[in-house]
């Protein structure tokens, strides 16, 4: 059985998630989409929000499990042998910080290996946080998240 982990904020899952998740399915038997509990950003929507986002998200996939995790990637990865982590990469920028972070994660979890896929053109300039912002200014979501949260998200950032 291969499993992997697809860690990140996921606040809120957008189009761009959901592209490497549906190449993923394919390539592995089980795909842990986890939210990791990050210290270093604040979260806009609450544990439960994007969980359910998630699920309704990836709702078509029977082998995605969604879930939630406070604390080390690698003990939650290990805990569910799960050798396989997953993250996307869109631009330059994003590499550094992943190589920092790969080279962390071998260390702690010498069997594990990191996958990298890289973004679809269509979602470069998709993020979390982009998303966040043109939703609260009453921007139209559609394409940026996925069809089956589209009203959920729009209206929750709407009201800020
Ligand atoms: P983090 O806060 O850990 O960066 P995110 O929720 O922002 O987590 O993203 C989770 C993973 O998905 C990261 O590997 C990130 O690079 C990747 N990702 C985010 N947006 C996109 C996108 N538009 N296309 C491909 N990968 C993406």
């Amino acid at each position: 059985m291969r499993t992997c982990v697809y860690p990140g904020s996921f606040d809120p899952i957008t189009s761009g998630h959901l592209d490497i998740i549906s190449r993923i399915v394919d390539m592995f038997d089980r795909v842990l989409v986890t939210v990791l509990n990050n210290s270093t950003k604040l979260s806009f929507f609450s544990v439960e929000e994007k969980l359910d986002f998630l699920r309704k998200s990836t709702a078509g996939y029977s082998n995605v499990v969604a879930g939630y995790h406070d604390g080390l990637l690698v003990d939650f990865a290990k805990a569910n042998s799960a050798r396989f982590i997953v993250r996307g990469l869109r631009a330059i920028s994003d590499f550094e910080l992943e190589l920092q972070m790969a080279s962390l994660n071998k260390k702690l979890y010498p069997s594990a290996e990191m996958v990298f896929l890289m973004t679809s053109t269509d979602y470069s300039f998709v993020s979390s946080k982009m998303v966040r912002e043109i939703g609260s200014l009453g921007g139209n979501l559609q394409t940026l998240v996925p069809d089956a949260i589209l009203e959920d998200v729009t209206g929750r950032l709407r009201v800020i």
